[in-house]
């Protein structure tokens, strides 16, 4: 199988076992997980913070965010198209009482004008505007990236009107690599960031929550709370310091890899690609699917026939995505079988 549904479908390479089977591992809720403790510190120097949190997932990162800082009858400020709204489960409703003011903008990123406007008074009535989520990379924006500039500008209205500015930043890494930038061009206009290693980092499991001080040990407090304090988890850490140490770089060829699919994408009848496949910014190609070829999941279905498994989202759009385990000789198999499917799909509808 060629798996393009998601990045966070890989396995860990064999050297990244050795990694995890050479970890000195400790109890981290006691407090001495040697290995947890060395990831956490290296992710809080790599994104020029305080402190970090090793957590179980991205969700588990960004809610932790979301219920240190706020409080019941709070708004947070996010893209109408983020993680926070339509993939974690109503949670900052369930969890912290918040709800949430969706921005707009093209392509998952929005101006600062936004959030000027998006920004209420204070006034009884009102919700109280709390914190402000930029996802980087946008992922239902299309894997977008936010220039440093917006972001600067974005991290500038926000500061101005009191919000805790939390960079969503699952796949921060693919951003840095397609921008050729640093984290810290980013993280240091942040109050909080949250970073996946189970995404393009090629890790099996976790995610980490970064921030100051005092923020952290807040956070600490909920992931109790939240059930996500784990004991030997040095095992999983010891696999993110490695994907950190040996996997960023290369997140350059999972976006060489996406152009091509875009390119083939491109060329196929009855698909249309979202923009053109040169300006494919990160790892994600998303594509909808002609009616005459039936829709989005049959589209799915037929292709899973030939190995190649893709991801439908909504009635005609899918989307692939590159990573660690697709080479760019299954881009072209995987490209060929899109061809097929497609001609055959005409050929029944
Ligand atoms: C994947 C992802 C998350 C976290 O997802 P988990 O599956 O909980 O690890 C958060 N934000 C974005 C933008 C993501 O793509």
């Amino acid at each position: 199988m060629i798996d393009l549904r998601s990045d966070t479908v890989t396995r860990p390479t064999s050297a990244m076992w050795e990694a995890m089977r050479a970890a000195p591992l400790g109890d981290d809720v006691l407090g001495d997980e040697p290995t947890v403790r060395e990831l956490e510190a290296k992710v809080a120097a790599l994104l020029g913070q305080d402190a970090a949190l090793y957590v179980p997932s991205g969700t588990m990162a960004n809610q932790l965010a979301i219920r240190t800082v706020c409080e019941g009858g709070d708004e947070i400020l996010a893209h109408r198209e983020s993680h926070i709204i339509h993939y974690e489960t109503g949670s900052p409703a369930a969890l912290s009482g918040c709800m949430i003011s969706p921005l707009d903008g093209a392509g998952g990123v929005f101006d600062a004008d936004a959030v000027r406007a998006a920004i209420r008074h204070r006034d009884q009535h009102a919700p109280l505007s709390r914190m402000l989520v930029v996802e980087n990379t946008a992922n239902r924006g299309g894997g977008t990236v936010w220039s440093v500039e917006q972001f600067a500008a974005v991290a500038t209205a926000a500061r101005i009107g009191g919000l805790h500015l939390h960079i969503d930043g699952a796949r921060l890494m693919n951003a840095c690599v397609a921008l050729g930038v640093g984290p810290r061009d980013f993280t240091a206009h942040a109050d909080s960031v949250s970073l996946c290693f189970s995404k393009g980092l090629g890790a099996p499991v976790g995610s980490a929550l970064v921030g100051p001080h005092a923020f952290i040990a807040r956070a600490r407090r909920f992931r109790k709370m939240f059930g996500g304090a784990m004991r030997q988890s040095g095992l999983l850490a010891a696999a993110a310091i490695y994907a950190l140490d040996h996997h960023v770089a290369r997140l350059a060829d999972d976006h060489k890899n996406a152009r091509a699919l875009a390119a083939a994408i491109a060329q196929i009848p009855g698909l249309s690609l979202e923009g053109p496949p040169e300006k494919i910014p990160t790892n994600m190609v998303f594509f909808r699917v002609a009616a005459a070829l039936g829709n989005a999941q049959s589209f799915c279905d037929h292709l899973r026939e030939t190995g190649v498994l893709a991801l439908g989202l909504g009635p005609d759009r899918v989307r692939m995505v590159t990573h660690l385990d697709v080479s760019a000789r299954d881009i072209e198999s995987a490209s060929v079988a899109l061809a097929t499917v497609a001609t055959s799909c005409k050929g029944s509808h």
